[in-house]
C-alpha cells in the first residue's frame, strides 16, 4: 500500500518511511507526485494543524495521505513551546533549530533537574480517498538537558533525555529512536485505527 506523507521536512519524511517499512506501507514524498507547495499551520493544536495539511494535500491527489504534526511540551514551560515549537525562536531557514535549542536553554537556565520534565507529542492526521479522516497521538516522556548532547536525530532531539535509557534522543541509534519517539507511538496508533476500519469494512481501499 501507498501513502503520500504530507511534508517538506526530510527528517520527518525520512523516519516516517523508516516506521511504516516496518507496517508494509510504502511512503512517497510531496516530490514523488510532483507537489511543490507551502502549507501554512494556522491551527491551534497539534491536531488542528495536521488535519490542515492532510487535507490541503489531500486535494491534489486520490490517494491516503497522511500528515504529522510535532511539538515539544515543558512542564515548566506550562506547556510551551508546544504548537508553536517550529517558530518558537522567530527564526526561520536553516538556521531555525539551532536558534530554537539556544532559546529553550536559555528558559532553562534556572530550573532545577527535578523540574525539568518534557514530552513530544506527534498527531498524524489522515485523509482517505472517500473523505474519512484518523487522526492518532503519540507521545515520548523525558526531560531537558542543560547542554546538547549526540549528533543522530534533528530539532531538540540533542536537548531531549528520554526516560529509561538517560540519553538524548540524539544519542539513540534512528533504529532506536524509530521504535520509542512520539512519531512511532503515533503511527502504531494509526495504523491500528486504520487497519480496523478496514477490517471492519468501514472503508473501502
Ligand atoms: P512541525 O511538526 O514540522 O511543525 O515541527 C515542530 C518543531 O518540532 C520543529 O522545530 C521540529 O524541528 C521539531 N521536531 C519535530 N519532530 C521532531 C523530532 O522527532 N525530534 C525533535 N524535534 C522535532
Amino acid at each position: 500500500m501507498k501513502i503520500v506523507a504530507a511534508t517538506n521536512n526530510k527528517h520527518k519524511l525520512d523516519e516516517i518511511k523508516a516506521i511504516m517499512e516496518n507496517m508494509n506501507i510504502e511512503i512517497l514524498s510531496l516530490s514523488d507526485i510532483n507537489l511543490n507547495i507551502e502549507i501554512e499551520e494556522t491551527g491551534l493544536t497539534f491536531i488542528e494543524n495536521a488535519l490542515i495539511k492532510a487535507r490541503e494535500v489531500s486535494k491534489y491527489t486520490d490517494g491516503i495521505v497522511i500528515a504529522d504534526d510535532t511539538g515539544l511540551e515543558v512542564k515548566a514551560l506550562y506547556g510551551r513551546p508546544g504548537v508553536n515549537s517550529a517558530r518558537y525562536s522567530g527564526y526561520m531557514g536553516d538556521e531555525k533549530d539551532s536558534k530554537n535549542r539556544e532559546k529553550l536553554l536559555a528558559e532553562m537556565k534556572n530550573v532545577p533537574e527535578e523540574d525539568r520534565a518534557a514530552r513530544f507529542c506527534t498527531v498524524i492526521a489522515a485523509v482517505l480517498p472517500d473523505g474519512t479522516e484518523i487522526t492518532a497521538e503519540g507521545f515520548v516522556y523525558g526531560g531537558i538537558g542543560f547542554e546538547e548532547t549526540g549528533s543522530n536525530g534533528f530539532g531538540y532531539d540533542s536537548l531531549f533525555i528520554v526516560d529509561g535509557f538517560e540519553k538524548t534522543m540524539a544519542e539513540l541509534s534512528p533504529e532506536v529512536k524509530n521504535k520509542i519517539s512520539h512519531r512511532a507511538n503515533a503511527l502504531k496508533e494509526f495504523e491500528k485505527k486504520f487497519q480496523e476500519l478496514l477490517s471492519n469494512n468501514v472503508i473501502n481501499i
